[in-house]
């Protein structure tokens, strides 16, 4: 979705994934074997007596419940986490101050690591495997290296691009795992617990309708309560009822299928600039006025998954799909 573009929108969506984050194995709705999985490498870990367990790399589109995860690694593993970002660790001197507080058993979770840049990466690859820290001290002809032991943790990292990871940081994770979007009931029963959270009323009519719409990700779903349940609130008594849903969608330009303005645009600028494709991401950005990395991480991914962008050699292609529901004639 486009909705991570200004500063307020960020926080806005930061206070409600905490406020509605779960907080128990039992909370996490969904993803069962990747649950099980890691909670297995974590058991066999406590049980070989390591200090930490292997490291751990999660994949998967944004919102769809990797930070969820590490949180509950570090409460069953009893143990502190530390979260940062690839793109929030502008240089060596920082990471290296993130490792060094680091104590024993901790988790380091580093979102969208796939951005974090060479020379952080390539600090970190000792790191990993015997928990040294070398560190250069000083410029010019006073420079010298330091090896700093780190405590032993697990780094668990999280990308929505697996392919723009390097080989040798890939290969440095014990563990990878592929988060799946998730079935129409598993969003349904995550809309329930938010509006319980919230203290929303809600029918069943309208949960439906919110996760239809949800892109079946649990961040998007749970954004999308939020605004129907405002929207009841301004013209109504509160109560989310079918008619309000319907309304509200029709006013926050949400489609059927969850589409709004920012993926209309990308399909039309595809089906009408292009004559349907094939385009490459480069001409697709420039006549739809997006950045190469939002079509990417934002737009591209959900309309491949609901069929109505092929990515091919040459380029990406609209479907019929895609021409069906938008009402425009496939020839
Ligand atoms: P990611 O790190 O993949 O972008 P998050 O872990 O931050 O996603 O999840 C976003 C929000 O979605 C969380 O705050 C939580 O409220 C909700 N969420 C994610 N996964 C689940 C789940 N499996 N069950 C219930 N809620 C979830």
């Amino acid at each position: 979705m486009t909705k991570k573009t200004t500063p307020e929108q960020m926080d806005e969506d930061q206070t409600l994934d905490l406020a509605l984050r779960p907080k128990r194995w039992e909370e996490y709705i969904g993803q069962e074997k990747v649950k099980r999985n890691i909670r297995i490498i974590i058991e066999a870990a406590e049980k070989r007596g390591d200090k930490a367990p292997e490291h751990m790399l999660f994949h998967g589109n944004s919102g769809l419940g990797k930070t969820t995860l590490a949180y509950l690694m570090a409460k069953e593993m009893k143990t502190g986490i530390r979260i940062t970002s690839g793109p929030a660790v502008k240089k060596a001197g920082e990471l290296a101050a993130i490792l060094t507080n680091l104590s024993e058993g901790d988790i380091l979770f580093i979102d969208e690591i796939h951005r974090l840049n060479k020379v952080c990466e390539e600090m970190i690859y000792p790191v990993l495997e015997e928990f040294n820290l070398n560190l250069v001290v000083g410029n010019g002809p006073m420079a010298r290296t330091v090896d700093l032991k780190i405590p032993q943790f697990t780094l668990i990292g999280a990308t929505t691009q697996l392919a723009l990871l390097s080989g040798p940081l890939r290969n440095r994770f014990g563990a990878t795992f592929r988060l799946e979007p998730y079935s129409q009931k598993e969003i349904e029963k995550i809309v329930k617990r938010s509006a319980d959270l919230l203290g929303v009323e809600i029918d069943k009519e309208s949960i439906k309708k919110i996760a239809e719409r949800s892109r079946f990700t649990p961040r998007v779903a749970n954004r999308l309560l939020k605004r129907v349940r405002d929207f009841a609130q301004v013209k109504k008594d509160g109560k989310v009822t079918p008619e309000i849903t319907d309304t509200a969608f029709k006013n926050l330009n949400v489609d059927k299928k969850g589409l709004e303005s920012g993926d209309i645009n990308i399909l039309n600028t595809l089906i009408e600039k292009f004559d349907g494709g094939p385009a490459g991401l480069k001409a697709l950005a420039a006549a739809s006025n997006e950045r190469q990395d939002t079509i990417l991480e934002i737009y591209e991914p959900y309309l491949v998954q609901i069929d109505f962008i092929k990515r091919t050699s040459r380029g990406r292609v609209a479907t019929k799909k895609a021409y069906d529901h938008l009402n425009k004639s496939y020839d």
